[in-house]
């Protein structure tokens, strides 16, 4: 079976439910908090896990029970979490989150460890890097490490996918020439590429990102679906699933490991995004982060049932 290394941040998510966000100055009181596994690396690592990759987990963590939360649900999925670098001075990161009445959430994170996952981890992991097939980034940890990691990674000859979130004020244009697969939403493109509206503009904003470096590009554009154009240039918009959306938490990061484990598998980008449109919209039906992604079996069903309802 290939080999899948997710690069990037853990965060434990502290949920508040609030009747409303307090002001400066206020006190207000809850009931209780929902401590909840997140960051974007740690979800697409432990997505891929449930769907029953070869994955590992290269990110970095405090030495506390926010961490023991997090390695737990990803060894539970079937992560590998050996190569977790641990921190003595950093705690993990946090993600203090209050949600309102009416919904809206106000958010503050505390990067903790993974501000400094570092060039020398990256160099402590070469032989990690090597082993594996395909090299998974998000942008929540330095962009520095990303960079230096990423091309470590193409000087092997992997496949290096990028979910280029959350977009820095100044994106590294060297990154692009190490990049395979870019994998922004819809605003990520517009502020990657400074077009205005790109669902407008799809090809023109794509085409952009390809004369940087980047072979293939896919675009996701929540209920609305997936754009793509290979590096051959073939392009193919498939739409989303029509499903009773509760919780869009987690479509994107389980889009991105479904999608790398098809490739791993040999499967083309367009084979590949359509399981991937599949995945994600069994999550946005259910509510969580990593809770709400499917095992492979309950995907497989989930995909005979539609393509028997044809
Ligand atoms: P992100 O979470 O990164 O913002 P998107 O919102 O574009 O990403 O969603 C990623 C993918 O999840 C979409 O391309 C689609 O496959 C699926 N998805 C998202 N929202 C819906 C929805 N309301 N109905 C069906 N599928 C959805």
């Amino acid at each position: 079976m290939k080999k899948l290394l997710v690069i990037g941040s853990l965060n434990l998510d502290c949920v508040v439910n609030v009747d409303h966000t307090p002001v400066a100055g206020e006190t207000i009181i809850c009931d209780s908090m929902n401590m909840i596994p997140g960051g974007k690396g740690a979800n697409q690592a432990c997505a891929a896990g449930k769907l029953g990759a070869d994955v590992t987990m290269l990110g970095a963590v405090g030495k506390d029970m926010y961490a023991d939360i997090q390695k737990s649900s990803l060894s539970q999925a079937g992560v590998d979490i050996s190569h977790l670098v641990e921190r003595d001075k950093e705690s993990t990161g946090l993600a203090i989150i209050t949600v309102n009445a009416e919904g809206d959430n106000s958010i503050i994170v505390i990067q903790g460890a993974n501000a400094t996952l570092s060039e020398k981890d990256i160099d402590d992991n070469l032989e990690l890097i090597r082993q594996s097939d395909i090299v998974i980034f998000q942008l929540e940890v330095p962009l520095e490490t990303v960079l230096y990691a990423a091309k470590k990674a193409k000087e092997f000859e992997k496949t290096v996918i990028l979910d280029p979130a959350p977009v820095p004020k100044e994106f590294p244009e060297e990154l692009y020439r190490y990049i395979d697969i870019i994998k922004p939403n819809e605003t990520e493109l517009g502020m990657l590429t400074g077009i205005d509206n790109p669902e407008q503009h799809l090809k023109e904003a794509v085409d952009c990102l390809k004369k940087k470096g980047v072979k293939d590009v896919l675009v996701t554009l929540g209920d609305k679906g997936v754009y793509l154009e290979d590096k051959n240039s073939e392009t193919e918009r498939i739409p989303a699933m029509k499903v009773q959306a509760v919780d869009t938490t987690a479509a994107g990061d389980s889009f991105t490991a479904a999608l790398a484990i098809m490739l791993a598998e040999g499967k083309s980008l367009r084979e590949a995004a359509i399981f991937a449109n599949y995945v994600s919209a069994i999550v946005v039906t259910r509510k969580g982060a990593q809770s709400s992604i499917p095992t492979l079996e309950e995907v497989k069903r989930y995909i005979e049932q539609k393509e028997m309802a044809v």
